[in-house]
């Protein structure tokens, strides 16, 4: 299995799974035309996706799924309320709603959907696994819950979010409201907050360790790689950011 993100941050977000013939997108945050040409800078072209599943209905997620499908028949997993809060643009399209706590097969990828708190319909992350490896992806979580410490424990690569310094977002230029919202319970990670969490969790299996959806103005990737390698006692080489422009490449869980 492998995995790759096309982009990642709050002006879009993908991310991709590959294991045998099968391809997974994760979300998908780009217009179509970019979308094509992020697939193809990792070598990979839509038709090779068979499957795209959503985390929930903000617009740096779900704006350029619906498209997608369309014009290149990949059929969507997504949750009842991301589904409800999206309905028109996915009228007519092969979409199965998922039962946000029972994990389901797209080809040779297990998908295992779990809850998250945040603000949207019916948010869910994702893990996914190939039999043998399991790579845990976490974004757009305003807090660590027990369940989350669960599924996230022991698997062999996860991308998890580092949205923002705390001290960053409290000192920068956002309007009260926002700052509220992206700090709050059902907000964003904070580099501090996906520290934490990484430290309950069991890491003994972990061959790479992704920092993803970074925010532009409220955070620094030497901040967030710093929380990281503070909570796993590793060298900052370990670590790898996920970018908005450039993604991250290809990633061989071995
Ligand atoms: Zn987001
Ligand atoms: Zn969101």
């Amino acid at each position: 299995m492998r995995f790759a993100l096309l982009g990642s941050g709050s002006e879009g977000n993908a991310l991709v799974v590959q294991t045998g013939r099968t391809g997974v997108l994760l979300d998908c945050g780009f217009s179509l035309s970019a979308t094509v040409a992020r697939l193809s800078r990792l070598g990979l072209s839509p038709e090779s996706l068979n499957g795209i599943v959503v985390t929930h209905e903000h617009g740096d997620h779900i704006s350029g799924v619906a498209k997608l499908a369309r014009r290149f028949s990949i059929p969507v997993w997504l949750s009842h309320g991301t589904l409800r809060a999206q309905s028109a643009a996915f009228a007519g399209l092969a979409v199965t709603e998922i039962d946000t706590h029972s994990a389901f097969a797209i080809g040779e990828v297990e998908v295992q959907p779990y809850p998250v708190p945040h603000d949207a319909g019916e948010p869910v992350q994702f893990v996914f696994g190939d039999g043998a490896k399991r790579l845990g992806v976490l974004t757009d979580a305003g807090h660590a819950t027990p369940h989350i410490e669960a599924i996230l424990g022991g698997c062999d690569a996860l991308v998890l979010e580092c949205n923002h310094d705390a001290g960053m977002l409290a000192g920068g230029d956002y309007p009260y409201h926002l700052k509220q919202r992206v700090g709050g319970r059902f907000g964003h990670l904070s580099n501090d907050d996906a520290a934490a969490l990484l430290r309950r969790l069991d890491s003994r299996r972990l061959q790479h360790i992704v920092a993803a959806h970074l925010s532009r103005k409220n955070n620094l990737p030497e901040l967030a790689v710093r929380a990281l390698c503070g909570a796993l006692g590793c060298v900052a080489d370990w670590i790898a950011v996920a970018t908005q422009d450039e993604g991250l490449d290809w990633r061989e869980m071995a």
